[in-house]
């Protein structure tokens, strides 16, 4: 049943992502419910009303789930034990299995394999023996990386061949993990879709992303690849989509190379590669999650604008802004090496 005026939200997560999903759902007249341990959250600072508990209380999650009239959720290292306590009083979207396979890496490439779609080759590492032998035999460059809870390219050491790496070491000591093959990629690109309760399925145009250190730095639309990949790449999302019967926004994300696109990750979540749909599109990726996990009809995803969307990362928010670029503040306390605090989308011919 479509969620009505008035109706509350309920949002795992309160970090920017959130945030940016509560702008969008007072917009449409909706409140919202945030529910995160960490006292400064920047979504604490704009929501109806937040809960601030650990992923792990029942009590405190049950009266989420019943003051919510739909849960979802800003991040996909949400403990899925959480969710099986919501489930009984509240339906979440995206669904459980979405958010399983989401956030881990060896279900997600088995998933995708399994549907056809090429990702790098890869292999489970469960300790340091199987580590020391894997970069004994192995021939080519790779990349070790935690099976699950990696965001932003923590997590992650690139193992030269035949080279054994103390910092490869250091995280197979405290986790499982699984190694894949480098991609010497001519670029990386991304897709945000979306999907409704309907079953439609509509894609934003692709964007071509930059990364440093495994950090998303900028997405430039249009992204200027083929015609062909983009399409590939919208085929590619509706397959994943409708498979999961997913409900919701959903981050794909690819490495273009001389043999095609290899997909990296899926985030079944709104995006860092598309908050550049804020000023480029009528309806962003935000509205268009709160639309789709509402059951209301999913809105346009045509591109007015070409836009650069460009990261605020580790320092302070800059005053100087152009007259054709758009400022995004999250509103951190903590100016930190590495964490996101805003982004600018830019304008451009
Ligand atoms: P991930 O956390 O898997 O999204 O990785 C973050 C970033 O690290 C990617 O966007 C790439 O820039 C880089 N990266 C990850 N995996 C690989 C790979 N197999 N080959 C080359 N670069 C990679």
């Amino acid at each position: 049943m479509a969620l009505k005026q008035g109706d509350k939200i309920g949002i795992l997560g309160g970090g920017q992502l959130a945030q940016l999903l509560i702008k969008a759902a007072n917009k449409l007249g909706l409140k919202t419910l945030v529910f995160d341990p960490n006292e400064d959250s920047p979504a604490f600072n704009i929501a109806t009303e937040f809960i601030c508990e650990p992923f792990s209380n029942q009590k405190a999650l049950e009266s989420f789930s019943k003051k919510s009239d739909i849960v979802t959720y800003e991040f996909e290292n949400i403990p899925l034990a959480t969710i099986d306590i919501i489930t009984p009083h509240c339906k979440v979207s995206p669904n459980r299995e979405a958010l399983k396979i989401g956030q881990n890496r060896l279900l997600e490439k088995a998933f995708i394999n399994q549907l056809g779609i090429n990702t790098a080759r890869y292999s489970q590492i469960s300790s340091k023996k199987e580590l020391l032998e894997f970069c004994k035999l192995t021939a080519s460059k790779s990349i070790i990386k935690t099976t699950t809870s990696g965001y932003d390219g923590k997590g992650q050491v690139v193992i030269e061949p035949g080279k054994i790496n103390t910092a490869a070491i250091e995280i197979i000591e405290n986790t499982e993990c699984i190694v894949e093959e480098f991609q010497e990629f001519h670029s990386e690109a991304s897709i945000i879709a979306s999907r409704g309760e309907s079953g439609s399925v509509l894609t934003y145009d692709s964007g071509a992303n930059l990364h440093k250190d495994g950090i998303l730095i900028n997405t430039t639309v249009p992204s200027k690849l083929p015609k062909e990949l983009e399409i590939e790449m919208a085929l590619i999302a509706g397959k994943i989509l409708n498979n999961l019967d997913y409900i919701g926004v959903m981050g794909i994300e690819f490495f273009v190379t001389s043999q095609g696109l290899i997909l990296n990750e899926f985030a079944p979540r709104v995006h860092n590669s598309g908050h550049w749909t804020l000023d480029g599109c009528l309806i962003n990726q935000f509205e268009q999650h709160i639309r789709a996990i509402s059951g209301w009809p999913l809105g346009s995803t045509n591109r007015h604008s070409n836009i650069v969307m460009t990261n605020i990362i580790g320092e302070k928010i800059t005053t100087d802004i152009k007259e054709n670029q758009s400022i995004y503040s999250y509103g951190k306390k903590e100016i930190r090496a590495g964490r996101k605090m805003g982004h600018i989308n830019t304008i451009h011919e």
